[in-house]
């Protein structure tokens, strides 16, 4: 099957188990492979979100009353579907956000992984029973938010909804999810499969739009909790409108992920992962490499991952970035970096794919003698550009990765396992790597940054979400008639 035969010409709001047509305002969805557009969005407003939040609610009472291992049979046969789908699923990622094939189907992949978590949760829950006097117990039981929300970005369209979606439904709530309205379509498919996995009607629902319903969810009484995944911008106003009326929140934002590498790394493993990281997804991951600070004579590695870098090839395997206008943020910060006095090694800059001329591509760049004081060492490039600084010790490098406003990710090369240690103890973010150019990690542990990166308290995915999407109910019970009151009593 071809990208092209992919064809989802409608991205509609999604109801209580059924797609409803709102066509009264409609959003054009481009393909940034070619720039063509491929499907109308049909955008909610606030009385079409307050239907989904109705259709959550009445749906809640039944699928919070089934147990936890009841829930997930619905979970199970959701991730057999994925892996069934998984080409033409891969596809459609593929179309709609602009990132290669291969990259696609590793997205998939993940959500099967996500989903497959979420059917571990029966295991993990861990309820607790103690009986805390003579004949009296207390028991701890994780009871659902509700009607929860999640709102994603357009980078993992299909990864970041399997972020929250199964361990929110798979823990007893009914969800509202709001895509990126530059990649609504593949959380179409997410919904149309859920239904045929089984999934009730009003449990999982989608509304379509930009700012305005982003608002109207944070704003809406009946949504117990939001999580939000974007921009540091959008996170900040998320948050803070969340929790302003009083629901609970967690808002990943962006991120600025430095890479120290020491003149004693191992050069092929350094310079592949390093290249992998910069130009994954064309740079367009929040734990994309972005800076990275060269601690002495690393030369010998510079010019290795050059040559890594020259291998990675827009349209081949590299895809290409979301828009017109990101193609034209990345590429100034690249030129006024170089007006600055840095030195672009691989300038991938102007770079047209034959045959799709109109897509929106970014080659890979290595800008070297990068200062700490650019904007292009600072701010959030996101797109396969990476800005090496030379520093003289480690100290210098952990103090350039401390004076970043974001905390998402940081990883150190060296085959030195104490000035691993040294590092990975004193960088200021949430997810550390040692020789890994994404330190991701996978399920079970928990996602999620520090300082600007994210906003609220725990992680989104693994253990760490089972708080999140819950509320401890605590029971204290006595069933002896001959234990009338004791000291506590
Ligand atoms: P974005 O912040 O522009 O959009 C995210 C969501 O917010 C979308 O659904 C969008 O419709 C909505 N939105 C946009 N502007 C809004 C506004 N003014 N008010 C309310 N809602 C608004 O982010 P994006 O460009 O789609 O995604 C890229 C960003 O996401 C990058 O900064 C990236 O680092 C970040 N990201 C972070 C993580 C993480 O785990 N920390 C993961 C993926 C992406």
């Amino acid at each position: 099957m071809s990208v092209d035969t992919i064809n989802i010409s409608k991205a509609r709001n999604y109801i209580n188990g059924q797609f409803v047509d709102h066509a009264n305002n409609n959003m054009d969805v481009m393909s940034p492979i070619d720039g063509v557009m491929i499907a109308k969005m049909e955008m909610a407003d606030a009385a079409l979100l307050d239907k989904a939040v109705q259709a959550a609610k009445a749906a809640f009472p039944e699928w919070s009353s089934r147990t936890v291992k009841e829930r997930v049979q619905v979970l199970y046969k959701f991730r057999d579907l994925l892996e069934k789908n998984m080409d033409e699923l891969s596809k459609l990622v593929q179309k709609e956000n602009g990132k290669t094939y291969g990259e696609a189907k590793a997205e998939v992949m993940k959500g099967m992984e996500l989903t497959e978590f979420a059917c571990s949760i029966p295991q993990l829950l861990n309820d607790e029973v103690l009986e805390v006097s003579q004949g009296v117990e207390c028991r701890t039981t994780h009871v659902p938010m509700g009607v929860v929300a999640s709102i994603t970005p357009f980078n993992f369209p299909f990864m970041v909804p399997l972020w929250t979606m199964p361990n929110a439904i798979a823990l007893g709530n009914c969800m509202i999810l709001k895509p990126s309205e530059l990649v609504p379509l593949s959380v179409q498919r997410i919904a149309e499969l859920l239904k045929e996995a089984g999934l009730p009607d009003g449990v999982f629902n989608v509304v379509n739009g930009t700012k305005d319903i982003v608002e109207a969810i944070c704003d809406h009484p009946e949504i117990s909790a939001v999580s939000f995944v974007g921009s540091t911008r959008v996170a900040k106003i998320v948050y803070k409108r969340a929790c302003g009326n009083l629901k609970r929140c967690v808002a990943l934002g962006g991120a600025k992920n430095h890479l120290i590498v020491l003149p004693d790394a191992h050069v092929g493993m350094a310079s592949t992962n390093i290249a992998a990281s910069m130009a994954g997804c064309a740079g367009q991951r929040c734990m994309a490499a972005s800076a990275m600070v060269a601690v002495g004579k690393t030369d010998h590695i510079i010019e290795a991952l050059c040559e890594e870098a020259r291998k990675i090839v827009a349209g081949k395997n590299l895809g290409s970035v979301i828009s017109a206008e990101a193609k034209v943020r990345i590429e100034k910060y690249i030129t006024e970096a170089e007006a600055q006095g840095a030195k672009v090694l691989v300038d991938g800059r102007k770079t047209v794919v034959e045959g799709a001329e109109g897509g929106y591509y970014v080659g890979p760049t290595v800008i070297d003698n990068v200062t700490p004081d650019m904007a292009i060492a600072k701010e959030e490039v996101f797109g396969p550009v990476l800005a090496i600084m030379r520093v003289n010790s480690v100290d210098e490098a952990i103090a350039i990765e401390n004076s970043s406003d974001y905390g998402n990710a940081s990883s150190v090369f060296t085959q030195d396992g104490g000035v691993a240690r040294y590092v990975m103890e004193r960088v200021s973010a949430g997810m550390t790597g040692v020789n890994v150019g994404v330190p991701v990690p996978r399920e079970p542990f928990s996602f999620g940054g520090w300082n600007d990166s994210k906003f609220g308290v725990g992680d989104i995915t693994g253990k760490s979400s089972i708080n999140f999407w819950t509320r401890l109910k605590k029971t204290t019970t006595k069933w002896n008639p001959e234990a009338w009151t004791n000291w506590m009593s």
